[in-house]
């Protein structure tokens, strides 16, 4: 059983070689009596907040926990049961949900997978549109920004697994809609595939307060935040009145010892912004309500998904770090066995 284990807690931004790939010889087989499936993993997701659980820091939730060094890493991922001990799952079941980043994995309380119905479509999209990222920005926008036809929307890191859809919700809606990221090639994914109004590189923004007037002469009413520090500095500066904000993610601090300040706060009061976090688990309740909200427009090809799919478990450490760099173009998944 081939495994990417977490050697040890990451300060700082997080290297290939803090994992390492391995293979074990461990039989796995549910115990008699259990209820414990095995799964071979197909699909596994590079998320942003993996990076958390490279810290020593303690959490509540076991799913958001630090890892342990020596042992596989966890994360979310698209699953084949091909062994059950328990009376919900059968042999050939299709899941997603939490999973450890090996060929197989031993659940031992398999209730928290997701049965996957439609395979129509890509199986992949479990980690991605038809998962936790889709999820998140379905209830972003929808729950959080209290979006209305032909408001100006901005959203940051913007050609990513949640970013993407977030645009592309916002222009089914009719809103003009700004994105930024940080190359061409996802600057015109961004134009051309989502069919955002326009967008920009930032990394070739000395001034982001100029960019987003060139953009926004009139503000902006909604910002879809996931990168967080400076792009966050300016757009307070160029919020509306009672302009919204989803606190999605803040990227740009997960690898700082030391957080940004954010000095623009007091426009917050004066333009009455509602600046708002969410955490996407609190809203699964709303899945089966999304998956029928989004299914059509994936078969209609009225909503797309770009995928950046790494082959094989041994390309599962640099895919992971790549999230950091801005190395993926699209959500970032790892193929460990194609069905
Ligand atoms: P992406 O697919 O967007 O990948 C991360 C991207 O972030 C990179 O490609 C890069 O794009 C950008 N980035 C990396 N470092 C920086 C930096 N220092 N400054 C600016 N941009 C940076 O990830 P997701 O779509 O999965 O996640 C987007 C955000 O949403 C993250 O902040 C994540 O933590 C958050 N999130 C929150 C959830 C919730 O429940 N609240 C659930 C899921 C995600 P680029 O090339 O454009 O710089």
């Amino acid at each position: 059983n081939k495994q990417v284990i977490f050697k040890d807690y990451v300060t700082g931004f997080p290297k290939e070689s803090d994992m390492y790939v391995t293979t074990t010889t461990r039989e796995l087989a549910p115990p008699q009596g259990s209820k414990a499936v095995l799964v071979k993993n197909l699909y596994l997701s590079c998320d942003p907040y993996l990076r958390g659980r490279m810290s020593n820091q303690p959490s509540n939730d076991p799913d958001f926990g630090p890892f342990t060094p020596g042992s596989p890493i966890q994360g979310l991922g698209v699953a084949e049961v091909v062994d059950s001990s328990h009376p919900d799952f059968k042999i050939g079941d299709l899941v997603w949900g939490n999973t450890s980043w090996e060929e197989y994995s031993l659940i031992t309380a398999p209730e928290g997978f997701i049965k996957i119905q439609h395979t129509d479509v890509p199986l992949s999209y479990y980690t991605g549109i038809l998962g936790m990222p889709g999820m998140t920005a379905y209830v972003g926008f929808y729950e959080i920004c209290s979006p209305k036809e032909g408001e100006r929307v901005y959203i940051s890191a913007a050609s990513g697994a949640v970013g993407q859809l977030v645009g592309q919700f916002a222009k089914l809606l009719g809103c003009y809609v700004i994105g930024s990221a940080g190359s061409k090639e996802k600057v015109d994914l961004l134009k051309d595939k989502f069919g955002f109004d326009d967008a920009f590189n930032y990394k070739e923004e000395p001034d982001l307060d100029a960019a987003l007037k060139r953009y926004f002469s009139e503000g902006i009413d909604i910002y879809f935040e996931n990168v967080g520090g400076k792009m966050l500095d300016a757009v307070l500066l160029n919020m509306r009145p009672h302009g919204r904000i989803a606190a999605c993610g803040m990227i740009s601090q997960y690898n700082l010892e030391q957080p940004e300040g954010v000095h623009n706060l007091t426009t917050i009061v004066f333009k009455r912004i509602r600046l708002e976090g969410f955490i996407v688990f609190e809203y699964y309740h709303l899945y089966s309500k999304f998956l029928d909200f989004i299914l059509p427009y994936i078969r209609e090809g009225k909503i797309v998904y770009v995928e950046d799919i790494a082959e094989g478990l041994e390309s599962a450490p640099a895919a992971l770090i790549g999230l950091f760099s801005g190395r993926n173009v699209g959500k970032q998944v790892v193929a460990v066995a194609h069905k």
